[in-house]
């Protein structure tokens, strides 16, 4: 076994703290990969509180992951030591269902690992996440990273960039296409940035006014502040694709509102409580409420890539680990411009 630092929650009411454990030695098909940066998704916040039901304590939280091969396992073709790599929201899936074949692992119908919170294969290990010196991933579940971008700005595209880019390539955004994006955070930052990459005209609709000098300058074409009464009536039935990407219970009803005909409204915030639906602001235009969970191992890849042709990164603050737990409650205060990121030689 492997000694292994990091950060962990023991439960869901105490701040997290310094924890060592245990990770499986490099096996045939394993790559293992020293952490360089690890962002902090909301999702982190979620179930370190429990918020989701279910949490195994300890947690050691983590899934924007990118670091440099330290060792490989014998069968490894993928990778050689010294290699950048990265790690996001599972490390492991059944790999036998239509799903996996298929290449979309995130939707397996049989058991997703997932990077932390999780159990391994056997249904009994735990998995550990990425706010932690190292990893043990099997190589094909191991994104490849381009020393082109700034690392500790690559980290938060393994979840934030994932989860948007694959419903924005999903609903076939394109040119002309009027696309609006809930909430300006982690997610929602890069979804403003994928979007306008993809030709769409852009609405930023936001709690915060205080963001809308940088929701233009990430390239988004209007900004809506949404706590302002008047807010909604110049734009119903404007859009033909939602993202909403808030982390809190929020009337997800008056959005639909604002979508055109066939539009969709795409959920990729998880807030913990249920949203109530009219039917009334769906069947007269024939408008869709879907959702989206991140995106598989082949999408994945096909967003760094595109991310490293098209010089599109993350916003980062890069603090240091023993800060998590205060940028924990900055990020639940919506004080972050946009994605922490934990710098691991701080750990
Ligand atoms: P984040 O950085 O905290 O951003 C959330 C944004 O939601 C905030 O910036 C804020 O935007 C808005 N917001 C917060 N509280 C609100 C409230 N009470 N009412 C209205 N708006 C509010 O979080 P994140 O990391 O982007 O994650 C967002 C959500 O996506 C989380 O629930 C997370 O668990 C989920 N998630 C899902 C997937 C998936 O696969 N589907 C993947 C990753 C994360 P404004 O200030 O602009 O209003
Ligand atoms: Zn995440
Ligand atoms: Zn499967």
């Amino acid at each position: 076994m492997m000694q292994t630092r990091g950060y962990a929650a023991l439960n869901s009411k105490t701040p997290l703290a310094p924890y060592s454990f245990e990770r499986r030695k490099v096996g045939e098909n394993d790559v293992l990969i020293e952490i360089l940066y690890s962002g902090v998704c909301h999702s982190d916040v979620h179930q370190v509180r429990d918020e989701w039901g279910g949490a195994m304590f300890p947690m050691v939280p983590g899934h924007e992951i990118v670091g440099r091969v330290a060792q490989v396992g014998g069968s490894v073709t993928r990778f050689k030591v010294g290699d950048l790599a990265g790690v996001g929201v599972f490390v492991d899936s059944c790999r036998n269902c239509g799903n996996c074949k298929k290449g979309i692992e995130q939707y397996c119908d049989g058991h997703l690992v997932m990077t932390y919170n999780s159990v391994e294969k056997d249904l009994k290990t735990p998995t550990y996440g990425g706010y932690s010196n190292q990893i043990v991933t099997d190589e094909n579940y191991v994104l490849k990273v381009s020393p082109k971008l700034p690392l500790e700005k690559v980290a938060p595209l393994l979840c934030a960039g994932i989860t948007t880019y694959s419903p924005l390539r999903h609903w076939k955004v394109s040119k002309g296409q009027q696309v609006a994006v809930v909430g300006l955070g982690g997610l929602g930052h890069m979804a403003v940035k994928f979007a306008v990459s993809m030709g769409a005209e852009v609405t930023v609709l936001s709690t915060s006014a205080s963001k809308k000098e940088d929701a233009l300058k990430l390239g988004a074409h209007h900004f809506v502040q949404t706590t302002d009464e008047t807010a909604f009536e110049n734009i119903q039935g404007k859009f033909n694709l939602i993202l909403d990407a808030v982390s809190a219970p929020h009337d997800v009803d008056a959005y639909l509102n604002l979508l055109a005909l066939d539009g969709t409204l795409v959920l990729v915030g998880l807030p913990e409580k249920p949203a109530p639906i009219q039917p009334f602001s769906l069947v007269p235009r024939r408008r869709s409420l879907s959702g989206s969970m991140i995106g598989g191992i082949r999408e994945t890849q096909e967003m760094l890539d595109y991310c490293a042709e098209k010089n599109i990164t993350s916003d980062v603050e890069v603090i240091s680990m023993k800060d998590i737990n205060s940028a924990y409650e900055r990020m639940l205060k919506g004080d972050v411009r946009y994605r922490f990121v934990i710098d691991m030689k701080t750990l």
